[in-house]
């Protein structure tokens, strides 16, 4: 006999729970994944059970808005702040969730919105993102690593990705592909595809990355891709180039909350210090009052910006990238002068201040890192530069 089981579906918090969702963020990252950072960054330990609750207490779905409420851009950002503010790693992996559910929702696609986008909101389904080098494609500064041929049933994809974060067997990630064209057998510069995939679909195999300097708890791995078909179900945009066009900004976007959480945990550093080494510490750039007022500053700009994240016109696209570009500068700044401010303690390897130096080097290389940001400012602006 076939038993269907009716799981009762949990309503996500409404954005009237805003300051809740927030406190209950805020709660989580500074009780549980504050007991569990340490074997984060050194034993490489992917805090599961924290963004599983992260995901109940709402901290996936502002974004979304899957209640009747407006999608919340700005809520979302905050809340990967204060989960950065605490950890760098995870503060990047509610960023590969959060973007995830962006393809997810923004596809349009039945069978990957309705249920499925609900239980990724809500951290039932866990999914991350593997749009490096498609972005950095579609930028001029390297070649789609994925190719597709064209079957009855879909396409068959094959090749690698060198870095997918936040995955397992039981997770997926969204991606895009190159397609080759059936006569030519060559590449088809005008026809990508972008599509969720599944870890555990046949012919993906996932391969064990060497050590990270400050994101070994991100459960990062490399994919190997070997004839993986990909229907309809799976398809996000086909073609994928208008389609990136549209979320370019909103991903970059939400980016930032990993440099505002970084920039905050330091300046929380450089206070802890303040009474015993204040006397000194005076005499260091950058301190803590000047970084706090420039962080607020940058937070209320990047929260004007998160009222329209799907605007792509270029001077929107501008000023997103202007501050993406100066969240990680600013958390770049912030860490070494927490280094300087807490000194010895500072440089110990068990030290926040130490680790926290790690992640900002990271928010500064994840994609688009701080010269793909340049780079494509520089563009924005007409400006020459040399090939
Ligand atoms: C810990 C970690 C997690 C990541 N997670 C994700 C993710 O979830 N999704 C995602 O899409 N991307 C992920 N990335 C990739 C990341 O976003 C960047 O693309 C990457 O850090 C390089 O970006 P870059 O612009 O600095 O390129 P660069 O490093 O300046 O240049 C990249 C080019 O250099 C070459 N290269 C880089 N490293 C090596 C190497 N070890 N050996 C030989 N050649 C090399 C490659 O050809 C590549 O095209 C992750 C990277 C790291 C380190």
């Amino acid at each position: 006999m076939n038993m269907t089981l009716d799981i009762p579906i949990q309503e996500i918090p409404s954005e009237n729970d805003q300051p809740d969702i927030l406190d209950q963020v805020r709660k989580i990252s500074q009780t549980d994944l504050a007991a569990v950072v340490d074997a984060c960054d050194q034993e490489g330990f992917y805090p599961e059970a924290v963004l599983r609750k992260l995901g109940r207490a709402g901290a996936f779905g502002a974004h979304l808005g899957l209640t009747q409420e407006p999608s919340d851009f700005g809520l979302a950002i905050k809340c990967m702040a204060e989960v950065s503010r605490v950890c760098g790693a995870t503060g990047f992996v509610v960023w590969c969730h959060d973007v995830c559910g962006v393809y997810m929702q923004a596809s349009k696609n039945p069978a990957l919105t309705g249920k499925a986008l609900l239980d990724h909101a809500q951290g039932i389904t866990l999914g991350g993102t593997g749009m490096s080098n498609p972005m950095k494609t579609y930028s001029d500064i390297e070649t789609m690593m994925l190719k597709a041929k064209k079957v009855e049933s879909g396409y068959l994809v094959s090749g690698a990705l060198p870095w997918v974060s936040h995955i397992g067997l039981d997770h997926y990630f969204g991606t895009v592909c190159a397609v080759i064209d059936e006569q030519t057998g060559e590449v088809n510069p005008d026809h990508q595809i972008m599509f969720i995939l599944p870890c555990n679909r046949q012919g993906v195999t996932l391969k064990d990355c060497p050590s990270f300097s400050a994101m070994e708890g991100t459960s990062t791995y490399g994919l190997l891709l070997k004839d993986v078909l990909i229907t309809a179900e799976d398809i996000v945009a086909d073609p994928a180039k208008p389609f990136i066009k549209n979320i370019k900004a909103s991903f970059i976007l939400l980016q930032t909350g990993m440099g505002l959480g970084v920039a905050q945990g330091a300046i929380d550093s450089m206070w802890q210090v303040e009474d015993q080494l204040g006397k000194v510490n005076q005499f260091l750039e950058d301190r803590p009052i000047a970084l706090q007022q420039e962080l607020d500053d940058l937070e209320a700009r990047i929260m004007v910006l998160a009222k329209t994240p799907y605007e792509s016109n270029d001077d929107y696209l501008l000023k997103v990238l202007d501050a993406r570009a100066h969240a990680s500068e600013l958390a770049l700044r912030a860490a070494q002068s927490a280094l300087l401010h807490q000194g010895a303690r500072g440089y110990l390897l068990s030290s926040a201040v130490q680790r926290r130096v790690r992640e900002s080097h990271f928010v500064a290389i994840v994609t688009p890192a701080l010269k793909h940001l340049r780079l494509e400012m520089a563009r924005l602006k007409g400006q020459s530069f040399l090939n």
